[in-house]
């Protein structure tokens, strides 16, 4: 038997109304906030995330799918969104539209990870990039976005922030994070080492647990910050007290990309809890931050920018973790179940008009008798049955069973459709 890759997940159609509610609410509020919708290919060049990550980043050395197409140039499947919406930005010129310019997106990405619950090798991203604003309000706006859509969707999730500088604070960080971590040389994992001179911060999200025993007294960046970084989380977190969002100063949070400055933030939720013991395992299901410097980078003018990704395998993981109603299929409003071959006939006109009008019917196909189409159109949650025969053919009459009630009315065949909507169906 062929089975689908290591890390990667099939969304069956009992599954798959979460996931549109996820979708239409993530739509409908990025719609509140204004933001377009942008799509984007699956793969880059591979100097895109190389530069715009940054290669000493775990997702550049260690996560990535790259290959070399048939013309030998190298290619990777997109493991994030942002690097992508920013070369799409520069690249159609919308850096000279109307600013600020605010994005969303719906992508999956690949990483080659350890799979677990909540971490797969290709996932889905609800993303929202929001350009040419470095004012803290524009970083509270894209946390308030996050905000609105994880209320909407009744997950219960804590917002963690931090500020990890910018280019006139790092380099006294630095210089405080590589004697740190120089008396720790030898204990750090290889890639950390080469880290060390290299960029040094990656050393505080690495996953090898000697590296993140040692990484937790490390110096913090909260500590090391400009008069400008300073004021602006001090204004970002009366914004955020203002509008009732509650949040927590997490001087642990890095975030793992390179090209974070200033404002990073996590929304943790709960998106597992153990069926015998009740221990509950907690992610982060939303994370983003301000990369002022990322467009530069990837070859553009200077435009500062702020986004987030949410994991939707996540969120949807937490909805269920959160208790939130999940949504399910629709039933369909009537059941057509023919008698005879005639029936059988007239059955498939009668559905075809039913569903040009705009009616969920169902009727058969598989030839099944008239006792077990019964059973099915109870399986399949049908609000109404009719049953036709010769005799309902012939007078254009027939009678329309409520399911739920099993009240019995006699009707015009031409009329379900307009009967079916007076009662609510
Ligand atoms: P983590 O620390 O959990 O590995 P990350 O910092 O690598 O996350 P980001 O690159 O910031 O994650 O991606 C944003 C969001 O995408 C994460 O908060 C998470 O919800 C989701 N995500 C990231 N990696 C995975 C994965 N392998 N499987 C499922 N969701 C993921
Ligand atoms: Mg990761």
């Amino acid at each position: 038997m062929i089975i689908k890759p290591r890390g990667t997940s099939d969304i069956l159609p009992k599954d798959t109304p979460v996931w549109r509610k996820i979708e239409e609410t993530a739509r409908e509020v990025a719609g509140l906030y204004g933001c377009g919708e942008i799509r984007f290919p699956t793969f880059e060049s591979t100097e895109l995330f190389a530069r715009g990550v940054g290669d000493t980043t775990d997702v550049v050395q260690k996560e990535m799918y790259t290959f070399l197409d048939k013309d030998g140039r190298s290619m990777t499947l997109r493991p994030e969104g942002t690097a992508c919406v920013v070369r799409s930005v520069i690249e159609n010129g919308l850096s000279g539209e109307a600013m600020p310019l605010k994005l969303y997106y719906f992508t999956s990405c690949f990483r080659y990870e350890k799979p677990a619950a909540g971490r797969y090798r290709e996932f889905y991203q609800f993303g929202v990039e929001l350009f040419g604003a470095e004012t803290p309000a524009s970083d509270m706006q894209t946390i308030a976005l996050a905000d609105t859509l994880l209320k909407r969707l009744k997950i219960k999730a804590d917002l963690k922030i931090n500020s990890i500088g910018c280019k006139g604070c790092r380099p006294k960080y630095r210089e405080a994070l590589v004697s740190y971590f120089k008396q720790y040389e030898n204990e750090l994992c290889d890639t950390c080492r080469g880290r060390l001179l290299t960029n040094p911060m990656r050393i505080l999200d690495c996953k090898s647990p000697i590296c993140g025993k040692i990484a937790e007294n490390a110096p913090k960046t909260i500590d090391y910050l400009c008069e400008d970084c300073t004021s602006h989380m001090e204004n970002l977190k009366m914004l955020l007290s203002d509008a009732g969002i509650g949040y927590e100063v997490d001087p642990g949070i890095v975030r793992g990309l390179d090209y974070y400055t200033k404002t990073v933030f996590e929304f943790i939720a709960p998106i597992d809890k153990d069926e015998k013991t009740g221990e509950i395992k907690y992610l982060t299901i939303c994370a983003g931050g301000r990369y002022d410097g990322l467009v530069e980078e990837i070859g553009g003018p200077r435009l500062p920018g702020i986004g987030f990704a949410a994991g939707m395998d996540r969120l949807v993981a937490a909805m269920k973790t959160s208790g939130t109603e999940i949504p399910s299929n629709i039933a369909p409003a009537v059941y057509i179940a023919p008698l005879g071959e005639a029936a059988a006939k007239a059955a498939q006109k009668i559905v075809y008009d039913l569903r040009s009008k705009g009616v969920y019917a169902e009727c058969d196909v598989v030839g099944r008798s008239l006792k077990s189409q019964m059973k099915y159109a109870d399986k399949i949650g049908a609000g109404y049955t009719v049953i036709i025969g010769d005799n309902e053919i012939e007078t254009g009459r027939a009678v329309l069973k409520n399911m739920k009630t099993s009240e019995q009315t006699e009707i015009k065949l031409d009329e379900i459709d307009t009967i079916i909507s007076k009662r609510g169906q």
